[in-house]
């Protein structure tokens, strides 16, 4: 068998392309059939086809996500359904994922843990109701991982809720209502997990330009350009030599009486792209072309010159307006509501990749610290609470290899740029980040997934061919860039 993966869909029956997004996301050589391959490692969803046991039994390895009591034609351990809140990724470093999710339960010892009764205290030495997220199962020469979590589908889901953006802080946001981010993490590691288990390496392609460690880029909701924050803005984007990219709402602007002049100015340095006409969500298709058209006009007949990128209005993205941007040539979009703290992916819905690319950022933003301080009665944060809380994330994300990017709007984050924005810049680059913009980090996405290579093994080494790709793009051995100028590498196979 050989060193790459296959996804198993269906003729019929229910596929939501979770492990397509998540595998195109990594740049890994994936296949996806209804019939058995010749890959290393299958992906299946809830269906465990006939022929997948003689797969296994002859050496291919499995995961399948989404088992229930159905699945397998052995005993699997199964339980009971459950509806659960959270998993425990740990195992790799994610922590407490939320899903949100209808689960079925398997008794056994592997890997994460889920629990029947959540937030209930451990008495003594007893823990009942305990349970692992991903269970192994040998058969003949392979293997069998599988999880009654439905894992690759969660990373698809919508749905967003008001919540905590990251277990670093105590921060909320109406942020996306699921962790796909820290399912996704917890998907690769078993995945690489896998390929191991054959005898392979687990090839990708490294996530950031160059040899960069990460990127870090800010963006900006222009929901309204007060005067101060966006002089400020500019300021501060002369004095570091960046670009934020503003994102500009026809309804909260229209009615500035100076904003061509404000347009122009801040274009001269920075890059501007859609925050839609209405600020709200709409729920058709036809209604956000709509949208978007009276959005582009808007922009046109004030002379500016903007991006096909786009943010939805308070985060409420959903699939039909993700089509229609599609449909108007935008190249990426960037919602919180829908996904964060993430690599940009290509978004599938039931199997289908009908959408922009999307760009995660983090939920934590300047905006929702003021307002709710000014709700509870308390002092607005200080300068240095906000840097200090920039700097952690930043930390966090690096030891995760996740991008660095941030969102706020310019009345907010305007009254604080000039004091730690500068700061915040040196601190990325200081760790090792490239400085970019979200345009640029997105485009770069863009050319990384129409980069192609391919796998073949001779005498124990596993040559990697590059068929097509961008200069700046690395390739990955088990995480790590292993890239050279040359276009071939070799690699020692110890169980050849
Ligand atoms: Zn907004």
């Amino acid at each position: 068998m050989n060193p790459y993966f296959a996804i198993y869909k269906p003729e019929r029956g229910s596929y939501s392309g979770g492990f397509e997004q998540l595998l195109r996301q990594e740049k890994t050589i994936y296949k996806v059939s209804a019939e058995r391959s010749d890959a290393s490692v299958t992906c299946f969803e809830g269906i465990f086809p006939q022929w997948a046991y003689e797969y296994v039994r002859q050496g291919g390895i499995a995961l399948v996500s989404g088992a229930d009591s159905r699945t397998f034609d052995f005993d699997a351990g199964y339980l009971c359904k459950a509806g659960i809140e959270w998993i425990d990724l740990s195992f790799c470093d994610a922590g407490r994922a939320r899903i949100s999710s209808g689960i079925s339960v398997f008794a056994g010892q592997g890997k994460g843990e889920l629990t029947l009764h959540e937030f209930r205290t451990i008495k003594g030495k007893h823990r009942p109701g305990f349970y692992s997220v991903f269970l192994y199962k040998p058969y003949g020469k392979g293997l069998i991982i599988y999880s009654g979590v439905p894992l690759s589908e969660i990373l698809t889901y919508e749905g967003s809720t008001l919540r905590n953006t990251s277990e670093a802080l105590d921060f909320d946001e109406r942020i996306s209502s699921v962790d796909k981010q820290k399912v996704g993490r917890a998907l690769k590691t078993v995945l690489m997990e896998a390929m191991h288990e054959a005898g392979y390496p687990y090839v990708s392609l490294w996530y950031f330009p160059d040899d960069a460690r990460s990127v870090f880029a800010y963006s900006i909701d222009g929901d309204g350009l007060l005067s101060q924050g966006v002089d400020d803005l500019i300021e501060v984007s002369q004095k570091t030599d960046t670009k934020f990219l503003f994102y500009i709402n026809k309804q909260l602007c229209e009615d500035d009486p100076d904003l061509k002049e404000k347009l122009r100015r801040i274009s001269k340095t920075n890059l501007i792209a859609s925050h839609a006409a209405l600020h709200n969500a709409h729920d058709s298709y036809e209604d956000s072309i709509r949208d978007i058209e009276e959005h582009e006009e808007w922009m046109n007949s004030l002379g500016i010159p903007f991006e096909k990128s786009f943010a939805s209005p308070r985060g409420m993205y959903c699939q039909n307006l993700g089509r229609a941007l599609k449909d108007k040539d935008f190249r990426h979009t960037r919602d919180f509501g829908y996904a964060i703290d993430d690599y940009p992916y290509y978004p599938m819905n039931d199997g289908k990749q009908e959408v922009p690319l999307q760009i995660p950022c983090d939920g934590f933003n300047v905006c929702r610290w003021m307002l709710r301080n000014e709700e509870l009665g308390l002092d607005k944060p200080s300068g240095e609470q906000i840097l200090n809380a920039y700097k952690l994330l930043i930390d966090k994300k690096l030891e995760q290899d996740l991008p660095l990017l941030f969102f706020c709007h310019p009345q907010y984050f305007g009254l604080y740029a000039k004091e730690i924005y500068p700061q915040m810049v040196d601190y990325a680059r200081s760790k090792g980040a490239l400085i970019t913009d979200y345009i640029s980090f997105g485009d770069f996405w863009i050319e990384r997934d129409g980069c192609e290579y391919d796998l073949s093994f001779e005498n124990g080494k596993m040559q990697v061919e590059l068929l097509n790709k961008d200069p700046r793009v690395r390739l990955c051995v088990d995480g790590k860039i292993c890239d050279t100028e040359t276009v071939h590498l070799s690699i020692d196979l110890q169980d050849e």
